[in-house]
């Protein structure tokens, strides 16, 4: 069997959705097409004062929605072919949680941790400024966030450089994924893990599907493993974790480790700031590969790092049976048909991972009403809550705690309103998917896709063609 450049991968399971719509073949085209590509080169002088040309990009998807959206990689990895395929996967991801926008994504082909904070600055101030004088940057055209090897510290540059360039009232919407000092959104660090925790549950909740794959109804008790424990795997593996599921395999660059008994999560990840990674580690067993660990015996296998990292060759060895791809494409086309046959459930990434551009959305309709979300009413909800307690209290006998009043009487602050929204918009799509899956006898990756397909061919059917 032949492996597939990552785009043409993306599109090998799109062709396989589009069979199950009604567009015709020029729209399916226009879907999979990505708009623009931008590639530049420009030079950084690193600290010790020699200069060196850096590499970035960024994928415009599909302008069916506007602003596009998606987030920026640092990684030595990056490449046209892979922001292309990221790029589509953002709007289908877009489309699959109904976040109203196009699919976008950006890349700097560097290894951030070979570069000092300052010498990080001045190429993501750089690469800001360029995206700004091509138009591929502002709250209103594209919207870059994080991504691999990024994060709020980035975003917060990205912002401030495009403040200077522009008078545009909204241009704390240029960004999502900020500091919340500079504009961000209480919840955005852990919205693509609680997302991907969501989605799992939701999944596991379901027991006819976790029959027709032998496992019992719910997280409690269920094991699993974990590739990658960055922003989306740690926040995934925390929250799996709480909800009663056991960490017993953890996956990184630098090595693998396994212990059945469970792993402390937040030890692990004081061991892996110190050690910069996870080699070593006393309290597990440290296998003989970093990815030799993916192929124990588990309920559930979360790849949370890359693409490509369950391919033909190591998937006929992966036991686990519910794939979540927190990461995006980490199952090749091959090794997701050796899966399927085994009969294990895929979450597809164009759905798991959803939770951070859906909560990218609350920030950027945070940023251009200009009000953070629970201001006008949390305290209107406050008082109307305890006039009902009160009433509660002379009807009965029951006379509320302090604790117990100020519990239910709550109002909804900025974190529970985008918790909230983002179970909401993460269930939903999953029974929306599922019941596709069933109708069409599909998997769910294609499943998906169907759903985001129909979506975008609507938006394309109902466009006028210019000039
Ligand atoms: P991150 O940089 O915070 O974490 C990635 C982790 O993977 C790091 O700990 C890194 O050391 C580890 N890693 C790198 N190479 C590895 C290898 N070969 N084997 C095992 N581990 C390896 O990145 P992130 O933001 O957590 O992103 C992870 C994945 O999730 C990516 O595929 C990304 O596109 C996807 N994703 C991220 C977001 C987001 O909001 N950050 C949203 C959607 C999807």
């Amino acid at each position: 069997m032949q492996e597939y450049k990552f785009f043409d991968q993306v599109n090998k399971a799109f062709d396989r959705a589009a069979a199950f719509t009604k567009f015709d073949k020029g729209v399916l085209a226009q879907i999979k097409a990505c708009n623009d590509i931008l590639h530049i080169q420009f030079p950084i002088e690193m600290d010790d004062g020699t200069i060196r040309v850096i590499d970035g990009y960024r994928v415009e998807h599909s302008h069916h929605k506007m602003p596009t959206k998606g987030g920026i990689r640092y990684s030595t990895m990056v490449s046209e072919d892979e922001t292309m395929a990221l790029a589509a996967l953002m709007t289908y991801k877009c489309a699959v949680v109904d976040v109203p926008f196009g699919g976008a994504k950006g890349g700097i082909k560097i290894d951030p941790r070979k570069f000092s904070v300052h010498e990080l600055e001045r190429i993501t101030r750089r690469y800001t400024f360029e995206l700004f004088k091509k138009n591929f940057i502002g709250p209103g055209n594209d919207v870059p966030a994080p991504d691999m090897g990024s994060g709020a510290r980035e975003m917060g540059w990205i912002f401030d450089t495009y403040r200077q360039l522009s008078d545009d009232i909204n241009a704390e919407g240029c960004v999502t994924g900020k500091p919340v000092g500079q504009g961000g959104i209480r919840g955005r660090t852990e919205a693509t893990g609680r997302g991907v925790f969501f989605g799992i549950r939701e999944a596991c909740d379901n027991a006819e599907d976790m029959k027709a794959i032998g496992l019992e109804r719910g997280l409690e008790g269920k094991t699993f493993v974990i590739q990658g424990l960055g922003n989306v795997g740690y926040h995934s593996a925390k929250y799996m974790i709480e909800a009663g599921a056991i960490l017993i395999g953890v996956a990184e660059y630098d090595g693998s480790i396994y212990n059945e008994k469970g792993i402390d999560l937040e030890k692990l990840m004081a061991y892996k700031t110190e050690h910069r990674g996870i080699a070593g580690y006393a309290n597990a067993k440290n296998l003989e590969t970093n990815t030799a660990v993916l192929e124990v015996e588990c309920d559930i296998l979360i790849p949370a790092a890359l693409e490509n990292q369950i391919t033909e060759m190591n998937a006929p060895n992966i036991k686990a049976k519910l794939i979540g791809e927190a990461a995006n494409g980490p199952v090749t086309d091959n090794a997701h048909k050796i899966i399927k046959e085994r009969g294990a459930l895929i979450l597809p990434d164009s759905y798991l991972n959803a939770g951070g551009v859906t909560v990218s959305y609350f920030e950027w309709l945070k940023n251009i009403q200009h009000v953070r979300f629970g201001r006008m009413e949390k305290r209107f909800e406050e008082n109307s809550y305890k006039k009902i307690l009160s009433v509660i209290e002379t009807i009965s006998d029951r006379k509320f705690t302090n604790a117990e009043l100020a519990d239910l009487a709550k109002g909804g602050g900025e974190r529970d309103l985008v918790d909230s929204g983002l179970e909401e918009t993460m269930v939903n799509a999953y029974n929306e998917i599922n019941e596709l899956r069933k109708h069409h006898n599909v998997d769910l990756r294609t499943a998906a896709l169907i759903s985001a397909i129909n979506k975008v061919g609507f938006m394309y059917e109902g466009m006028g063609i210019f000039p």
